[in-house]
């Protein structure tokens, strides 16, 4: 706001007013953005005589009411000022530093259709000079501003004019290249929802605000009038193994999704930077991290030997763990149910987690049991985060099998208390009653040490053969079988496609066999014979889903797999999880509110991994955005016809980029690939 080398450099600095207090400093006001028009933009000013003073530029940073300015005249003179709005007095305070030494402190703001800022400096002799700038609005526009600034040293009252000249706002063609106007904005910190618009700048969000901003500065503007505007949904368990295939992640993106983290259960990459170098150079159409997966890393060293590692063993393990966190993993991911992370112990597990957790990680869990032994899966997760200092997630947190059934009160229990003593427990969750995994989740993981070679080696000793199929008995009755043969629905099956979609049920009735589990025991093995399959598990209960999701650290993940229309018999999470939880558990069923609900999507996991400057809808950040429809949005892939895609989710905006515009799909790759600590 100086055109001109003003010599302050002896001058000592008395301050008009103590500075603001931050602790009352609340969000920018429709007031002090009514200030901006004087400033933000790119200004070429001129003296009063016609000759160029220099060029100005001023800009929002760090959220709302707070502008950076930056000055230059052709003769090398520079300088630049902060300028923050004090909600509290109602006043803006500038501090001005230039490249001669001077530092000057105004305070003002606007009246009467002015912007007045003012300083008192008192030089060496102690003599004691007054500022006065003032900006108007010359003819009344926005592009010409007219900036007087004068001296006073008696007091204030003759005053000597020291510049007066003129801004004149330069066209570089429109200021934002995007502005969605009219709607309602839920920024993700789970506040309600207000009126405001939001202006776009490459892939940062410039501005929201509560008072409209004017069409004209922007390329292109978006009207979401009845409309939610949120910050794109963050997704912490996806499974992001096809990307290489299906690098735009329409399935994912068309749920609202922006950024996904993938390597769950685990199940992460390997090698790992080897990985990420490959998805980049595919280029993605939403943002993913990955994690490092504990399977991966212990098939890496021991294949799948269902026994304790040696220390050297371990010791590599550590070494692949900490290469890859340092290659930018977010978390480590467990799948304690699965081979061969099934044969680990407790010291095993807590010694990984704590090189991941030293390095800025968190971890994530599959328990080892989510049925009859949910409590004990549930307590060793909390352990392992408790010993290895380490925040976790309970990662797709459910109970499943009726005996278990209402189990998730005492689990939320011991997340609380687990909480309240000290460890970092959070909670993610699909929004369905269903869950979907390999068939071979029925079968014991003793009888799959080894590998499917080794099972039917087993499956030729009878006495084995029978433990194996009570094994498989056992949990068709408890766990995920419901004790239904009509409850366990075939996926994808290669071998044998007009089985997808069908149950143990139907294909025990084509093969004219009773619906026992006896005989669902017996498919099970000649399905895995015959090349495996996945399934969909109807074995949840409404009330422990709805109980889960409301608990105030529960937040929103997918466990989805990439998927695109035709390929096999999907769950349908894989399309409608964000939606399905707008649309049913906020609006239908009330559940949790929108606010909520966005939250649990957005800051929340955000938060978890640490993610910086994406999850909320702030200025200055980036623009990760998801425009939905409050009144329409819904799931609408079935357990009978997965393959379809929301209503509601009208336009989804990665790093800027529109991939989804008005419902429509673009395969424009505006995602990137995030690595821990870079991004
Ligand atoms: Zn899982």
């Amino acid at each position: 706001m100086r055109p001109v080398c003003f010599p302050l450099m002896m001058l000592t600095l008395s301050l008009t007013a103590a500075p603001p207090s931050l602790s009352a400093q609340r969000p920018c006001s429709a007031e002090a953005n009514r200030h901006f028009d004087f400033w933000e933009g790119r200004w070429m000013v001129r003296a009063a005589t016609g000759a160029l003073a220099g060029h100005n530029t001023l800009s929002l940073v760090l959220g709302e009411c707070v502008l950076q300015e930056h000055y230059a005249t052709p003769s090398g003179y520079e300088g630049k000022s902060l300028n923050i709005f004090d909600q509290t007095r109602g006043v803006w305070h500038q501090t001005w530093v230039d490249n001669q030494g001077a530092l000057l402190q105004l305070e003002g703001g606007y009246q009467d259709d002015r912007m007045v800022m003012q300083s008192e400096t008192v030089d060496a002799a102690g003599i004691v000079t007054l500022n006065r700038i003032t900006w108007s609005r010359i003819d009344g526009g926005r592009d010409r501003v007219r900036q007087l600034w004068e001296l006073s040293t008696d007091g204030g009252t003759a005053w000597t004019t020291s510049f007066d000249g003129t801004y004149i706002r330069l066209e570089t063609g429109a200021d934002w290249d995007l502005l969605i106007q009219g709607g309602t904005v839920m920024n993700g910190t789970g506040r309600p929802g207000f009126s405001a618009d939001v202006a776009i700048v490459d892939d940062r969000i410039v501005r929201v605000s509560r008072t409209p901003l004017d069409p004209e500065r922007a390329s292109r503007t978006i009207d979401a009038t009845g409309l939610v505007v949120a910050p794109g949904f963050i997704d912490l368990h996806a499974h992001l193994d096809p990307l290489l295939r299906l690098p735009g992640a329409e399935s994912h993106v068309r749920q609202g999704v922006t950024t996904a983290l993938g390597g769950p259960d685990g199940g992460g990459p390997w090698p790992f930077a080897e990985h990420l170098e490959l998805a980049a150079s595919v280029g993605v159409g939403m943002n993913v991290g990955f994690m490092v997966g504990h399977n991966t890393v212990r098939r890496e060293v021991m294949g799948l030997e269902n026994r304790a590692p040696t220390a050297s063993e371990l010791e590599r393990m550590k070494g692949i763990v900490a290469q890859a966190m340092d290659e930018g993993a977010w978390a480590i991911s467990t799948g304690l149910k699965y081979l061969p992370g099934a044969f680990s112990e407790l010291d095993e597990v807590v010694a990984l987690s704590e090189v991941a957790g030293r390095m800025g990680g968190f971890y994530t869990s599959h328990l080892r049991e989510e049925g009859l032994g949910l409590l004990e899966g549930v307590g060793e997760a909390l352990e392992i985060g408790k010993r290895a200092n380490i925040p976790i997630v309970l990662t797709h947190h459910k109970v499943v099998g009726q005996p278990t059934w209402g189990a998730s009160v005492k689990t939320l229990a011991m997340v609380d208390s687990a909480r309240a003593a000290g460890t970092d427990a959070m909670i993610d969750q699909y929004p369905y009653t269903a869950s979907y995994t390999g068939i071979t989740i029925l079968i014991p993981a003793w009888a799959m040490a080894g590998g499917t070679g080794d099972l039917f080696q087993r499956m030729e000793d009878p006495a084995l053969a029978d433990s194996i199929l009570s094994g498989i008995k056992f949990n068709i009755i408890n766990d995920r079988g419901g004790n239904d043969l009509r409850r366990v629905q075939f996926a994808i099956v290669r071998w044998d496609r007009s089985l997808e979609g069908k149950t143990l049920h139907d294909w025990a009735m084509r093969e004219g066999l009773a619906s026992t589990p006896e005989t669902g025991a017996r498919l099970v093995i000649e399905a895995v014979r015959r090349g495996g399959a996945s399934a969909i598990f109807h074995a949840m209960s409404e009330e422990d889903v709805e109980r889960i999701m409301a608990h105030p650290f529960t937040m929103i993940a997918s466990d989805g797999r990439l998927t695109q229309p035709g390929e096999g018999h999907p769950h349908p999470r894989w399309y409608g999880t964000f939606p399905r939880v707008l649309g049913l558990y906020a609006r239908d069923k009330g559940v949790i509110s929108l606010e909520q609900a966005v939250r649990k999507m957005s800051t929340m996991p955000a938060e978890r991994m640490g993610l910086r400057e994406r999850g909320q809808l702030r200025e200055g950040w980036f623009a990760d955005v998801v425009i939905f429809d409050p009144a329409t949005v819904a799931d609408q892939a079935t357990f009978e016809e997965p393959h379809q895609y929301p209503v509601g989710i009208g336009w989804v905006l990665v790093n800027g980029a529109i991939v989804v515009e008005n419902g429509q799909y673009r395969n424009i790759r505006g995602g990137r690939v995030l690595r821990r600590g870079r991004n």
